[in-house]
């Protein structure tokens, strides 16, 4: 018998027909199967893998879903990170989505056998959250819901010029409201804008006033805004709507971010309608909330665009447990107590340091994120590591995503679960077995 590795090559048909390649091929599609089986077939081609080991190194070459997309650990220290899918759902939110994956009664009323309004215990969530609301509607996200307003309400739009912001990633509002058709009519100056400075630009024309929270940025100094309650006070008989876009979606006051603008105190406050993101400090799925009066929220409803933003049923399976059910993970982060943070960093670094890694515990500064609270770091802790980890842990089994700085990298721990403690170490002590 030969001896040169290419004729003992596995054929394909053997190696799919192996039970538990087949049983993978069922739950991942044969094409992956496949893929990984031509990678396994070259390595034995080339002699660096022995023909028997073949179905041992496919099962270990395939991904853990049929989707390329995978946990990533944030330990970035941002709460809400855009790049690594901004909130993690709760467990009680995943097992909605699962629930709801397949068939579902989104758009039927199962009692009487008829068509019933579509996400309507979601909605019934969010106006039990924000009482001040008396109708509510979800698009895609805050971006869709601003289109939407542009679109339905339009004409013309005032706003403050101090508000027209970039949100990250080149996205800026005001380019947005124009691609709608909807004119800007700009207010006041960059740092200063007065009640007068509103109420001289109305007319006819105008559609609605809409004010855009600057969520990340700040301008200090010979500032001046008006305060959406002195706004609502002055347009007040004019017939004219006042949008207020405070996009971090929280839904009450936070004690932890006094700065950050709430749906309830900004309807309270007499805005007509407000705009939310769902995935930022709500801890839900991506989703533009829109909450309000009756008749602007029906408008908005009826509006053909409507339609085309309108989300899915797994999107509103999640935001309504996210809203009834246990507290979303970014709600936890935010809250965690400092003292308890630099526990887990203690007791992390010593069982790392015990195993011979330089790694120590040290105070870190965490950050909502998502243009959330830009002036407003939270006190945390994290791991401290050589820099040389930073690229290896996020190429690992179980990717880590840190932030360096002063040429260390560190792991801050106010964006990482506690249940997650114990995988974040075997990433580390991984790294540090193959010589970081
Ligand atoms: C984040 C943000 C948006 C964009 O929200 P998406 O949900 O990402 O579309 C819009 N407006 C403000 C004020 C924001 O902070």
């Amino acid at each position: 018998m030969s001896t040169d590795p290419r004729r003992q090559v596995p054929r394909t048909d053997t190696l799919l027909a192996d039970p538990a390649l087949a049983a993978a091929s069922a739950r991942l599609g044969r094409e992956l199967v496949k893929d990984a089986v031509r990678g396994v077939q070259q390595q034995v081609r080339q002699g660096s893998l022995a023909p028997d080991d073949a179905v041992a190194a496919v099962l270990a070459g395939l991904p853990g879903t049929a989707g390329s997309l995978r946990p990533v650990l944030n330990a970035t220290g941002v709460l809400v990170h855009t790049n690594l899918g901004r909130a993690p759902l709760s467990p009680a939110a995943v097992e909605a989505v699962v629930a709801a994956s397949g068939t579902t009664d989104v758009e039927l009323d199962l009692g009487s056998g008829r068509r019933g309004p579509r996400g309507e215990a979601a909605l019934a969530a969010l106006l039990a959250a924000v009482p001040a609301a008396e109708a509510a509607i979800v698009v895609n996200n805050c971006a869709a819901a601003l289109a939407l307003v542009a679109t339905a309400l339009g004409g013309e739009l005032v706003i403050a010029r101090g508000e027209l912001v970039e949100i990250g990633d080149g996205f800026r509002i005001p380019e947005l409201l124009e691609s709608t058709g909807a004119r800007l009519r700009e207010v006041g100056t960059t740092n200063r804008v007065a009640l007068e400075d509103y109420t001289r630009a109305l007319g006819p024309g105008t559609g609605a006033v809409l004010k855009v929270h600057p969520s990340n940025f700040v301008v200090r100094g010979f500032t001046r805004s008006v305060p959406v309650a002195s706004l609502a006070a002055g347009l007040e008989g004019t017939g004219v709507p006042l949008v207020a876009d405070v996009g971090s979606g929280l839904l009450r006051p936070h004690p932890v971010l006094p700065e950050e603008p709430d749906l309830q105190t900004t309807l309270a406050d007499g805005a007509d309608l407000v705009l939310a993101s769902g995935d930022k400090l709500l801890g839900g799925p991506q989703a533009g909330l829109v909450l309000g009066r009756a008749e602007l929220v029906q408008r908005l409803r009826r509006h053909p665009l409507y339609r085309a933003l309108r989300v899915d049923k797994t999107t509103l399976a999640a935001l309504e447990a996210t809203l009834r059910g246990p507290l979303p993970p970014v709600q936890e982060m935010l809250a965690a107590d400092v003292a308890g943070l630099r526990r887990r960093a203690e007791a992390l670094a010593a069982r790392l340091a015990g195993a011979g890694v330089d790694a120590r515990a040290v105070d870190s500064a965490a950050r909502v994120g998502g243009g959330g609270a830009p002036e407003h770091p939270l006190p945390s802790a994290a791991v401290s590591l050589p820099g040389s980890f930073a690229a290896p842990l996020r190429r690992g089994a179980c990717p880590v995503v840190g932030h360096v700085e002063d040429g260390r990298t560190l792991l801050d721990l106010r964006s990482v679960p506690p249940s997650a403690d114990g995988d974040l170490a075997a990433a580390v002590l991984a790294v540090a077995g193959r010589g970081a």
